[in-house]
């Protein structure tokens, strides 16, 4: 098998929360594979640039908030201007809140939902929308969870949001395969990143969790490089509505 399957060289991902932890992983990881990066990010991508430039990678920055869907527009636009095309978008900008469902309130429900499930429904359409205009293809990936297969606890707004886009990620793929659009998600496990920071700093959680892994250990942003890849790559053509999980086995537990 050619390697070529796996090159995304003269493409150009949009990645959204680049800055930081698995955004910032996968953001690399095209960049090697050959893709051109616009790295949207709310905070500074400073380390992310420097990491993508220092092997030779070409990378724009968009400073967004994703709270609303006001940024949108300008995320495609400036995508366009920079690199010419938007082959490749990743979901990944998301946040979590925690406190028991008896309690959680409306406030958690909104911060949670608009990013995690609005704002990226409608970052999907945008770009399939230029996808479909440009006939060159294109691939989607949506950052899942184990919490779009699972309960979770403590993060009602979290799971429906994940939950919520595994389901989108079927219906897109449903309706965009024939355009020539693949649309998957990558559902990781416990990764070490701010959004688990509380879980790694409650000593009975982060046993519990470590014991539950057949891998042994907590996943590192550069786990995800390899899933990212092969569904943003050649190699992924005929997958579609898929969730695949990158977990070091803890659903098959
Ligand atoms: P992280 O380090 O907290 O990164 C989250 C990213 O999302 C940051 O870039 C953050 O920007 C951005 N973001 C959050 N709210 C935003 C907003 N309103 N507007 C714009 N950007 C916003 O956590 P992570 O673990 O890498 O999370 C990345 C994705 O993976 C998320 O969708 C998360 O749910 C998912 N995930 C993570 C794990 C895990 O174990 N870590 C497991 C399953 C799924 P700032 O830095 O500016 O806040």
């Amino acid at each position: 098998m050619s390697t070529d399957l796996f090159s995304l060289k003269g493409r150009t991902a949009i990645v959204t929360g680049a800055n930081t932890g698995l955004g910032q992983g996968i953001a690399i990881a095209l960049s090697q594979a050959g893709a051109n990066i616009v790295a949207v990010s709310r905070s500074k991508p400073d380390d992310t640039v420097k990491a993508i430039q220092a092997s030779g990678g070409k990378v724009h920055v968009v400073q967004a908030s994703l709270d609303t869907l006001a940024p949108i527009d300008d995320i495609v636009a400036e995508t366009k201007r920079a690199f010419g095309n938007v082959d490749i978008l990743v979901n990944n900008a998301g946040t979590i809140r925690r406190a028991n469902a008896l309690e959680f309130s409306e406030q958690d429900w909104d911060a949670v939902m608009s990013v995690n499930l609005k704002t990226a429904f409608f970052l999907c359409q945008a770009c399939a929308k230029e996808m479909v205009a440009a006939q060159r293809g294109g691939k989607i990936i949506n950052i899942a969870s184990m919490l779009s297969f699972q309960g979770g606890i403590r993060v009602a707004s979290y799971t429906a949001s994940k939950s919520g886009i595994a389901g989108l990620t079927k219906l897109l793929a449903n309706e965009w395969a024939a355009k020539g659009i693949n649309v998957n998600a990558i559902a990781p496990g416990y990764f070490e990143t701010n959004n688990t920071d509380a879980l790694r700093k409650d000593e009975n959680r982060n046993r519990d969790i470590l014991a539950r892994i057949p891998a042994g250990r907590w996943g590192t942003p550069d786990d995800l490089g390899g899933a990212a890849v092969f569904l943003a790559s050649r190699a992924s053509d005929y997958v579609h509505g898929t969730i695949l999980p990158v977990d070091g086995g803890w659903l098959a537990r």
